[in-house]
């Protein structure tokens, strides 16, 4: 956001209008408001979330299996991603800032929130240094510990609550999930990304194609067979194994252990064909099989982790809100700036459009 685009939304705000140079000032008030009124939507989405998973027959609960406590307290799933600024100016700078999100899995709201900087531009000049500016510093350590840092310090946050996180959807390395066992929840439980599980299967199957005739067509039915296996099976890891193992046999023409319910080969065996098999045939070959099988019964065997596999797309979509409204390469991050647009990006996920007159309203209260 630009100051052009600020003047508009303070206009959205009904406030007077200002000056572009009185803006900054103008700009850290809302921001605080913005702050707190998003640490507040968090607040209430982790409160839906521990609720809803109670519930059974949402979508998280759909096998009906899975816990929703641990050891008596009320226990949830969350997905982690996190997103860095490079700061960059005419001094050549290696600090970053760093921004994170952790999101419900069952609500798919932002239940917290976080930022580390590296740096403060204000601090950058003597003069202004112990000026009792809003400083932000608050990571000392090396850039690449702000991604582990972040989700410590925001499953910490939640824990304090008296609510287990259970599990963790992420992409992250394994610094985080280590440290996470190691100073907040030594039980708690990684997930990876489901759309990384798909695309490993996917190169999989095109390393098989060095021995085997397989066309781009099979690998792709193939790969949406297992995507959609995966999501039709969330949670429910014994029928996720079924099905994995009626796969390949199906596209070879045996439907012995295929389910009638996606199978459509049982309505009408005698006309059956493969809607996206090339020609609607068959795939033939004794050692293809053999290959295929042994490739899908690896996945199979590991049904039970593959049942709970989350996704962090949410974050993401999050991730790419936030980088809209604050713009890399503008730098907004070495000041409190970019913690306003987190915020604001947090609001707009969690409550809507309609964040900006009901955060304008929680001013006034
Ligand atoms: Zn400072
Ligand atoms: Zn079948």
């Amino acid at each position: 956001m630009g100051p052009v685009q600020t003047v508009n939304f303070i206009t959205a705000l009904n406030l007077p209008t200002v000056s572009i140079t009185t803006l900054k000032s103008r700009e850290r008030e809302i921001g605080k408001t913005l702050e707190e009124y998003a640490k507040w939507s968090g607040q209430k989405a982790l409160e839906k979330e521990i609720a809803l998973r109670k519930i059974p027959d949402t979508t998280a609960n759909i096998a009906g299996n899975e816990e929703t406590e641990v050891d008596g307290q009320d226990a949830i799933h969350v997905s982690f991603d996190g997103a860095w600024q490079k700061r960059g100016s005419g001094r050549c700078y290696n600090s970053l800032t760093g921004h994170a999100t952790l999101l419900g899995e069952t609500t798919g709201k932002c239940v917290n929130f976080g930022l580390k900087y590296g740096d403060c531009r204000k601090c950058d000049h003597v003069d202004e240094k112990g000026d009792g500016h809003d400083c932000r510093i608050n990571h000392q350590g090396s850039a690449k510990s702000m991604e582990s840092e972040l989700a410590v310090q925001m499953v910490k946050d939640i824990q304090k609550t008296g609510c287990v996180v259970s599990n963790i959807t992420m992409d992250a390395d394994s610094t985080t999930i280590a440290r996470l066992r190691k100073e907040v929840n030594a039980e708690i439980m990684k997930f990876s990304d489901r759309n990384h599980v798909r695309k490993k299967v996917s190169r999989d199957l095109i390393g098989l194609q060095e021995k085997h005739k397989i066309s781009m067509n099979v690998v792709n039915y193939l790969t949406k067979d297992f995507s959609y296996a995966l999501s039709q099976n969330k949670g429910n890891p014994e029928n996720l194994r079924k099905v994995l193992k009626s796969i390949i046999p199906h596209a070879f023409g045996d439907h012995i252990l295929c389910d009638k319910t996606w199978c459509q080969y049982h309505k009408n065996p005698d006309t059956y064909k493969h809607k996206s098999l090339p020609y609607g045939k068959n795939l033939t070959g004794e050692e293809l099989r053999n290959e295929l099988n042994k490739l899908f019964d690896i996945y199979a065997s590991n049904s039970e982790k593959l049942s709970h596999l989350g996704s962090s797309q949410g974050n993401e979509s999050l991730n790419n809100m936030i980088a809209l409204k604050a713009p890399k390469a503008k730098h907004f991050g070495g000041s409190e700036s970019l913690a306003f647009r987190v915020a604001s990006g947090v609001a707009q996920k969690n409550e809507g459009r309609s964040y900006i007159t009901e955060a304008s309203n929680s001013k006034d209260k």
